[in-house]
């Protein structure tokens, strides 16, 4: 996501935005945060805000001001004083934190207060951990340590418990929807994505470059309108199989995006239809029908997971989605 902008201009998190201003007017400002929530939400973009906020040589209030010479070399990324540690190849290393460690040991060139953010915490493994724990418990002063992690990953509790943890959340939906449209997506789309996200605009700006969407629907619509038997039917099960065999190592995704559909369903099976949808045109699922199709996708990934083909995994994924979907007890017995 860009558009680096004072952390109070963050679209939702009013908990998060409450917390840190109460702190930087009273002067207690912690010696390291956790943020921690779903990926996409604005963590990233928060902490920036926070070391702009911090360091504003005239702050209004709790703003930064945008316009004096910190704010500025913040707001084009190059403030010396702004130190991001992000995943290699999905793990923060023993090696990045020894660096850090290092680093610290040096007073901030020109920032009353370096901050530095460690994303992605919870891609650690123990003996980084461990490593970067004893940073927290003995942090130089004029440090600030911004830990970012997702709220459904575990994390050591001594790692928690030395931090202030500040709360992030997925975004109502048209919220998300507006700031999608402040990247150019007309606004139709930008619900739709919104939604499809779950609230997060940058997995929705992922998923809009990843260019599954279009691909997601022509499934969806394969599913929910049942042509039983008819032979088109089968050869357009086997040309969507093989787009999906094409996005590779966004299959995952792509499963992730089909079993969030059917929950959706599953929950208006049991009664309660999302808002804003109507019901009349498309299939009716029963619980029992998407029981067996969630249990199709846990197979596929299972089979993608051991190196299955991906095209034979789709075909077989689609081919079980439909069995369930026209009322064999099991997906899963009939392939
Ligand atoms: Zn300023």
């Amino acid at each position: 996501m860009t558009g680096l902008r004072c952390y109070s201009a963050l679209s939702g998190q009013e908990k998060a935005k409450g917390l840190f201003a109460r702190a930087l007017r009273a002067g207690r400002l912690p010696h390291a945060y956790l943020f921690r929530g779903p990926d996409g939400v604005g963590k990233r973009l928060f902490a920036i805000g926070v070391a702009m906020a911090i360091n504003c040589r005239a702050r209004e209030g709790e703003r930064a001001c945008g316009r004096c010479p910190s704010c500025r070399k913040f707001i084009s990324g190059n403030h010396p004083d702004l130190v991001c540690i992000s995943p290699l190849k999905g793990t923060i290393r023993i090696e990045q934190i020894r660096l850090l460690g290092g680093e610290l040991g040096y007073p901030p060139l020109e920032a009353a207060m370096r901050v530095i953010i460690v994303e992605d915490t919870h891609t650690m493994r123990r003996e980084a951990a461990n490593s970067l724990l004893k940073t927290l418990e003995e942090p130089p002063p004029d440090n600030l340590l911004i830990l970012t992690a997702d709220a459904s990953r575990e994390l050591l509790p001594t790692l928690m418990s030395r931090c202030q943890v500040l709360p992030f959340a997925p975004l109502e939906r048209r919220q998300a929807a507006l700031v999608l449209q402040g990247h150019g997506i007309a606004a139709e789309e930008a619900l739709q994505l919104a939604e499809l996200a779950e609230g997060s605009p940058g997995r929705a700006l992922a998923l809009k470059d990843s260019g599954m969407v279009p691909l997601w629907r022509e499934v969806v619509d394969l599913l929910d309108e049942p042509r039983p038997g008819s032979d088109g039917e089968v050869g357009a099960v086997l040309r969507a199989a093989e787009k999906m065999a094409a996005l590779k190592e966004n299959l995952p995704t792509f499963f992730g995006l089909l079993r969030q559909w059917l929950r959706s369903r599953l929950v208006e099976a049991c009664g309660a239809a999302p808002p804003g949808e109507e019901r009349a045109a498309r299939k009716c699922w029963s619980s029992a029908e998407l029981f067996a199709t969630l249990q199709a996708i846990s197979r596929a990934e299972e089979e993608l997971a051991r190196n299955c083909g991906r095209n034979l995994v789709c075909e077989v994924l689609l081919f079980r989605l439909q069995g369930a979907r026209d009322g064999y007890p099991s997906g899963a017995s009939r392939a």
